[in-house]
């Protein structure tokens, strides 16, 4: 007969076979599918978080300005660069932001570089997005593009151009985001690895 505390049955040893044996189904992966990732998962931040701007290391406050990151190893160089880097004719250059998933709002440090941790880039998520015109106030990452950044290719929308869409469908949330919102899951084809940037400022450097 069972045994009962409180509104709760108090096991006994002939019960722990069958606890363990629901706790082993509870805990198998089910076969629904790929997880759903909530903001926390993706480092989401809203489109108030960032005043409205696109996010690159320009608005972030980890930035040692036109040098480095604090996150970072401080050789690490990491500023806007324009590709070709050596002007040729027959090519349109192409001004491209550096950006990360730690992006946090705010001002750059613009004293002497400092250094807080030495974070990977490739977790991070270091690398350069293009920016539609060179020589903008601002540029870098958003769901939809707008004001002068560039928009993920997660991000659906009917219209074709995305920049002048309020909100659209994210594949990887699962519902609807802002134009201005974004998280670090941001992806796009032109996207450039802080690997090719850095051997690129060597060539010119010489
Ligand atoms: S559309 Fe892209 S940047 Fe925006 S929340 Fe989804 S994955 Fe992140």
């Amino acid at each position: 007969m069972a045994d009962w505390k409180d509104g709760f049955l108090k096991y006994k040893g002939e019960n722990i076979r069958k606890v363990n044996a629901q706790r082993i189904a509870q805990s198998r992966p089910d076969l629904c599918g790929v997880p759903i990732l909530d903001g926390a998962g993706v480092l989401f931040s809203a489109a108030s978080e960032a005043h409205g701007e696109p996010r690159s290391c320009y608005n972030c406050n980890f930035y040692n300005y036109e040098k480095s990151c604090r996150l970072m190893e401080p050789s690490l160089i990491i500023k806007k660069v324009t590709i070709p880097l050596k002007p040729e004719a027959s090519s349109k250059p192409i001004e491209y932001w550096p950006v990360c998933g730690y992006w946090v709002y705010g001002q750059p440090n613009y004293g002497p570089a400092e250094s807080v941790a030495k974070l990977d880039p490739d977790n991070a998520g270091l690398g350069w997005v293009n920016a539609p015109e060179t020589g903008q106030e601002r540029s870098g990452t958003s769901c939809g593009g707008a004001n002068g950044g560039d928009d993920c290719d997660l991000w659906l929308t009917d219209e074709p151009d995305k920049r002048q869409v309020k909100n659209g469908f994210c594949r990887v949330l699962q519902h609807d985001t802002g134009n201005l919102d974004c998280c670090s899951a941001w992806q796009d084809d032109d996207w450039v690895t802080w690997q090719e940037v850095q051997e690129r400022l060597k060539e010119v450097k010489g």
